[in-house]
């Protein structure tokens, strides 16, 4: 008998589902139901304040029963767990893994700009490290004059104070990968505006919920090199993962949460079934 495989699905509740959606939490469904006696969770994304609505959550919910889907509940939400993501970061920094970044995006482009480019990383170009090297003073002058600012993690420190092992995960469909995490170089683990991140909540979260399998989709692959190091950090178990191919309309785009045509709740008011859509998918059930 394999291990219990306990999956999520982890929608952000800032637009209705689409077909990529519904392609994405069936994909995570049916892995748990594979598994011998496997559990599916469903948990929402939402500290995004600025993006997220209590009317994209509803229909969220109601589209994921319409589609088919059970899950367990009651269901996490983020929004209700802010405290404990600040503590993670706390905790990080205290151990002077992270530092303020009072960069705004036209600092940072004119930096590159000014230094002839910058190394290009997998989400565009890395951040330059303009305040990787301020001094605690001068951090706190500025902190205290009421300057916003985000909270980076300082990669190079990280990865010191990991040790010289190599950080690997099992991706399902893949192989054994090994994390390049300068890829993203010093990201940005606490946003200036929301006070926390999705790196740092995703990964707390899913180890806190005992996720053995994460399953998204591939646009994500890149965000994974990253995860890895703040498991490391922060001594979690590491799960395995199945990054998925996306859904692409008929011009071979992505689709996204623009694409109005193709919502759950377009094509079920156009009189799509469920079993239909799960069929187009490929997963019957
Ligand atoms: N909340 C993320 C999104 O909606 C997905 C998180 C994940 O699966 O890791 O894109």
């Amino acid at each position: 008998m394999g291990e219990v495989v306990i999956t999520r699905f982890a929608p952000s509740p800032t637009g209705y589902l689409h077909l990529g959606h519904a392609y994405s939490a069936l994909f995570s469904y049916s892995a748990a139901r594979q598994g011998n006696g496997g559990r599916f969770l469903l948990r929402l994304e939402d500290i995004d304040f600025t993006r997220c609505r209590a009317d994209f959550e509803e229909a969220l919910l109601e589209d994921l029963a319409w589609l088919g889907l059970e899950w367990e509940t009651p269901v996490r939400r983020q929004s209700e767990h802010l405290d404990a993501y600040v503590k993670v970061a706390e905790g990080l920094r205290e151990r002077g893994l992270l530092y303020p970044c009072f960069c705004t995006r036209k600092d940072i482009l004119r930096e590159i700009e000014l230094a002839g480019g910058a190394p290009h990383g997998a989400e565009g170009p890395l951040y330059p490290g303009i305040c990787r090297e301020l001094s605690a003073d001068e951090q706190e002058s500025r902190i205290a004059a009421g300057e916003e600012h985000a909270l980076r993690l300082d990669l190079g420190k990280a990865l010191a104070s990991i040790g010289p092992d190599a950080l690997t995960w099992h991706d399902l469909g893949r192989e054994t990968i090994t994390a390049e995490p300068e890829r993203l170089g010093d990201a940005v683990l606490v946003r200036k505006d929301i006070g926390t991140s999705y790196h740092l909540a995703v990964v707390w979260d899913d180890a806190l919920q005992g996720i053995t399998r994460v399953t998204r989709g591939e646009d994500l692959f890149e965000a994974t090199h990253l995860h890895r190091v703040l498991q490391a950090l922060l001594g979690l178990p590491v799960p395995e993962y199945h990054h998925h191919g996306l859904i692409c309309d008929a011009k071979g785009q992505r689709l996204a949460k623009r694409d109005e045509s193709e919502t759950l709740r377009s094509l079920r008011n156009g009189g799509e079934t469920p079993e239909a859509i799960r069929s187009r998918l490929g997963f019957e059930f």
